[in-house]
């Protein structure tokens, strides 16, 4: 929902300044899907919000949960008919959202489903922000309780090649008017977008950042990512060094372990020398997680292979996590988004 707008709708027809404030309380805390459920306000307003739009842009088609896991994930129809993907997931505590910032990607990750699909184009901060609004309407739907306290770009697209709109739907989750997330509850996750980062540390310092790197040896991690051939690990590390010393935050490191193709204790050697060559490196924080069966041939890698990939890693004095899949039954964990056709409910 573009509140700004909704706001001058209201203002523009000459409605008290108080009606803005209910509809705030409608949408943002009594979670209203459409403004028939905003009864609160008099029909009158209802019908000329009716006829500026719908409360959210785009229209769920089908919603799955999970058997195994606090995980949910929907498929969501754009204006234009374009569908895109958005995961709901309670990694511990808290509800995260993970979003998508493009229909589609143009990076062509060979371990990923979205970056089969090509791209199709940038979403727009309204579409991208109410992603969230749609997960906080459906945990009050579902009386789940709780509020979306995290949000995570790692869904489909690359947010730093739709950085504008990012930028924008960060602000405007985190305007009290709208959601309220804090930015540093905010992470962005990137292929490696190296000229992006100083703006990034910027224009959002509180927002995290995440750099999926995969493999520290520019010649395999150009087989798995083509953005390596654009952004080598020489640029990367200096695009990071600069951001470290910017913003003075850490950064995740995130590494999708694909037995026996980087796992290696030559993988592991180079990206110890990688991590210890940095001036802040006791500012990166490496996430492992184990590959999910997403695309192709691609084989799930076992538990007991990433943590001997840790260990090995430990060794090198680097600080690890290991990350746990989640939704993997609903096709909702990494690189998984968009992997099966949907058909329309
Ligand atoms: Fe795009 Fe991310 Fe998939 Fe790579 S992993 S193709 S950047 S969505």
């Amino acid at each position: 929902m573009d509140f700004e707008k909704v706001k001058d709708t209201v203002k523009s027809a000459g409605f008290p300044a108080y009606r803005i404030a209910q509809i705030r309380a409608a949408v943002f805390r009594a979670g209203a899907r459409d403004w028939d459920c905003a009864a609160a306000l008099p029909a009158a307003l209802r019908a000329l919000l009716k006829e500026s739009g719908d409360i959210l842009s785009f229209r769920p088609v089908l919603i799955q949960a999970s058997k195994k896991d606090p995980v949910y994930k929907a498929l969501l129809q754009l204006k234009d008919g374009l569908r895109i993907e958005t995961v709901l997931m309670r990694p511990g505590r808290t509800w995260s959202a993970c979003v998508s910032s493009q229909a589609g990607c143009p990076l062509g990750c060979a371990f990923c489903a979205t970056g089969k699909m090509g791209f199709k184009r940038n979403l727009t901060a309204e579409e991208i922000s109410d992603q969230v609004l749609f997960w906080y309407q459906f945990l009050l739907k579902e009386k789940l309780g709780e509020r979306v306290s995290n949000v995570v770009f790692m869904g489909m697209g690359e947010p730093l090649l739709n950085y504008n709109e990012v930028v924008k739907a960060v602000h405007i989750l985190s305007n009290p008017d709208f959601l309220g997330i804090g930015q540093r509850h905010i992470s962005v996750s990137t292929a490696g977008v190296a000229d992006k980062f100083a703006k990034l540390a910027a224009d959002l310092p509180q927002v995290n950042l995440a750099l999926s790197l995969h493999n520290a040896d520019d010649e395999e991690r150009g087989r798995l990512m083509p953005v390596n051939k654009k952004f080598n690990l020489a640029a990367l590390k200096d695009a990071l060094e600069d951001y470290l010393k910017r913003s003075g935050r850490e950064v995740f490191l995130e590494y999708t372990v694909i037995d026996g193709v980087n796992n290696l204790p030559g993988h592991v050697r180079k990206l110890g020398k990688w991590i210890n060559e940095f001036r802040d490196h006791y500012l990166l924080h490496v996430n492992l997680i184990a590959c999910n069966p997403a695309v192709g041939k691609a084989v799930a890698t076992g538990q007991e292979a990433v943590k001997k990939f840790a260990a090995a890693l430990r060794g090198f004095n680097v600080r690890v996590s290991l990350r746990k899949s989640l939704g993997g039954d609903i096709a909702a964990a990494c690189g998984q988004l968009a992997s099966k056709n949907r058909r329309r409910k």
